[in-house]
């Protein structure tokens, strides 16, 4: 459990963390929390030969005008205790207190893990992605983001600065989790956003936590739902189609089977609630 040696530098500007990034490729890694980078050092999964820590570059904060900036480096601890509707919620639920003191949204998101909660309530929401590199600052949609387990569109020399979420005013919101031991990371995770009006859905949103290897809309879902009337049966027969497209992985939870029955039970829960119904 001791990670390999490395080198450690803590620039003061995101500006310099990039210059360190591209001098050294991928020797070099970005530590925000250390609670997905440092777990996978100590079983020597990564050895990075240069740590480039981001406590100094001031990446933190979250501003709530038409939509939320968050930045990357603000903590979990910072957005469960805030009221930031559906990311709140779901926040809330991200391992245990002390996992939620340390570690970040933009290093959740950089990390890019299926099981991780920030990033399917992130892609339900079609926040984007800003970041910056040797070129410069882009932007990278939810959408294109995660592309395979741990593998994000994000280059080795390019930082996370902050993730926008448009504006949702008028939905109701829902995260469940389901987990064998409290506190666990989620065997499937299912965030709900929906809008009614008059009676009827106009706007749905699903997303979902580990089931596969990037987080996932559940997209069959939201077509079968939209337009129709807001009630539990119309949510009972479109959540039958929470799988489809999934490719969730067995392991010792549970068979990949069982999992795709879990996700029609918790996308049914999920809308409900948030449906208020
Ligand atoms: P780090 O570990 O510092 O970095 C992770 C990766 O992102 C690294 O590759 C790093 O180089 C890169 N990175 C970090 N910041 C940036 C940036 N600004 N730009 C570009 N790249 C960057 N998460 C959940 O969602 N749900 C859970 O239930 C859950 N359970 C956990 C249980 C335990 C025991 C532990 C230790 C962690 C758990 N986590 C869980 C993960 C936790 O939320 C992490 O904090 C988070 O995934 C990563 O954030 P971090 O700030 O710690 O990133």
């Amino acid at each position: 459990m001791i990670p390999p040696e490395f080198d450690y530098a803590a620039p003061a500007s995101v500006d310099e963390a990039i210059s360190l990034l591209a001098q050294h490729g991928d020797d070099a890694k970005l530590l925000a929390g250390g609670h997905s980078l440092l777990p996978l050092m100590k079983l020597r999964f990564a050895a990075p030969a240069l740590l480039v820590d981001l406590k100094n570059v001031g990446l933190s904060g979250i501003s709530n005008g038409d939509g939320l900036t968050i930045g990357a480096g603000t903590r979990h601890v910072e957005i469960q205790s805030g009221d930031y509707g559906l990311l709140t919620e779901a926040t809330k639920l991200i391992a245990d207190q002390q996992v939620r003191n340390r570690g970040t949204i933009g290093g959740s998101i950089a990390h890019g893990d299926p099981a991780s909660d920030p990033p399917a309530v992130v892609l339900a929401m079609d926040g984007t992605i800003n970041v910056k590199g040797p070129n410069g600052e882009r932007q990278i949609a939810a959408a294109d983001m995660f592309q395979d387990y741990l593998t994000t569109a994000l280059a080795d020399d390019e930082v996370v600065i902050s993730i926008d979420i448009p504006p949702y005013d008028g939905y109701g919101h829902a995260y469940l989790k389901f987990t064998r031991r409290a506190e666990d990371w989620a065997m499937v995770g299912v965030a709900a956003l929906v809008k009614v009006e008059g009676g009827a859905f106009s706007d749905v949103r699903v997303g979902l936590t580990h089931m596969g290897t990037t987080p996932l809309r559940a997209t069959a879902v939201e077509q079968a739902l939209n337009g129709q009337p807001a009630t539990a049966d119309a949510i009972a027969v479109a959540a039958q189609a929470a799988a489809e497209g999934t490719d969730p992985p067995a392991d010792l939870n549970a068979t990949a089977d069982y999992k795709r029955h879990l996700a029609q039970v918790m996308v049914r829960r999920a809308l409900t609630q948030a449906a208020g119904l």
